[in-house]
């Protein structure tokens, strides 16, 4: 297992268990599997895997508490634990308090390798400075139950710029593939962290699964590139080349991917020349088809009219990359989780962390279903 770049010297894999897509026993986010997780977990930490990514919201607040235990069957100490204070959920001081006392007793354990202010924008940056988050997790680090404090984001520039400039943090965790590189600013918000040497934590190398199959051209392009290597492979190796990082989080929910992952981070050689070439031709084809960027996150969830939006992001994209017919697709939602039931009430709007404009993007699959 190849090791990430931290200036702390510690031995982090590169490859970092993101535990928020694990298998589940029914479609209840809530029902993981704890049978096939444990199994998974078992086998990523016997082949070197040391990073484990939680946080309090992840399968309706089970993955803490299912990473938990399955924390008891090994040495604590050989594994880094991380998780995030949810500040959405903080209306007064004391709740940061009482969410961590939560969080040490759902995980089983007495501190925290990686502690994150999860998913920062400007609402919460608001909650975090004026609720004194910030300070009381500086508190918990000096006493020794947080050992790394950093922030996810999910913000805007400016936002980010003003973290950075106004408090101190050990990591930062961002969102960093090669289709956001540009789309979503990521090339800054990497920049920036590699000139102040703060260690980088990538999520969505694979953008929620998109990148394992961006579409029928990008796919063809790295298969006539290197016949045996999965596309995933590809999009991981491209972060995984870039210096400043110290693990990538990958939410691992079969053993198929997890053996992928494995096999490009045992035999990790960074991209060449000519291989990044190849990524940008992929790109230039995914962008051609232009899928929605939707990672299936959920976090615009629950619709009040009854959509399932990420679900019907997953079959617009699965129509536009060329798995399945629109019409065939749509015959797997209920009536009300038809993309016509919005209401254009703009609730899920400012939820979902890639600022898609999810209206306007279902009024366009049902327009087409219209003319079908
Ligand atoms: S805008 Fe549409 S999809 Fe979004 S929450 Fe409202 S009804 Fe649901
Ligand atoms: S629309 Fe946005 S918030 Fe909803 S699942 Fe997709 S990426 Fe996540």
């Amino acid at each position: 297992m190849e090791y990430g770049q931290d200036l702390q010297g510690d031995k982090i894999s590169l490859l970092g268990y993101g535990c928020m897509r694990m298998p589940l026993t029914d479609k209840n986010a809530a029902h993981i599997d704890e049978r096939a997780a444990f199994e998974l977990w078992d086998y990523a930490y016997a082949h070197g895997v040391n990073y484990y990514d939680t946080a309090w919201p992840y399968h309706a607040g089970n993955s803490e508490t299912v990473l938990g235990k399955w924390l008891k069957t090994i040495d604590r100490t050989t594994v880094k634990v991380a998780t995030k204070m949810p500040l959405w959920e903080i209306k007064k001081s004391k709740d940061a308090d009482h969410i961590f006392d939560r969080q040490l007793k759902k995980t089983g354990t007495d501190y925290f390798d990686f502690y994150l202010a999860h998913a920062l924008d400007a609402d919460k940056y608001k909650t975090m400075t004026d609720c004194g988050v910030y300070d009381f997790l500086k508190q918990k680090k000096e006493r020794g139950s947080i050992k790394r404090l950093g922030f996810s984001f999910h913000g805007e520039q400016k936002t980010f710029d003003k973290l950075l400039a106004n408090f101190e943090w050990d990591f930062v965790q961002i969102q960093l593939n090669y289709i956001d590189w540009d789309f979503q600013n990521s090339k800054y918000y990497y920049g920036e962290l590699v000139r102040r040497d703060i260690p980088v934590v990538v999520m969505e190398p694979v953008r929620g699964g998109l990148l394992a199959a961006p579409c029928k051209e990008s796919t063809e392009i790295f298969k006539a590139a290197a016949p045996d290597k999965s596309a995933a492979s590809w999009a991981m190796r491209y972060v995984a080349s870039l210096p400043g990082v110290m693990t990538i989080l990958s939410g691992m929910s079969a053993q198929s991917q997890l053996q992928d992952n494995l096999t490009t981070f045992d035999n990790f050689s960074p991209l060449s020349e000519s291989e990044r070439a190849v990524v940008q031709d992929a790109l230039g084809a995914y962008v051609k088809f232009s899928a929605v960027p939707c990672t299936g996150c959920r976090y615009c969830m629950d619709c009040p009219a009854g959509v399932d939006i990420p679900k019907c992001f997953e079959l617009f994209n699965a129509h536009k990359l060329g798995e399945k017919s629109l019409k065939f697709s749509v015959n797997s939602l209920s009536a009300k989780e038809f993309p016509s039931s919005c209401t254009v009430c703009k609730k899920c709007l400012p939820k979902c962390p890639q600022s898609i404009n999810i209206p306007s993007e279902l009024k366009k699959m049902s327009d087409i279903i219209d003319i079908m």
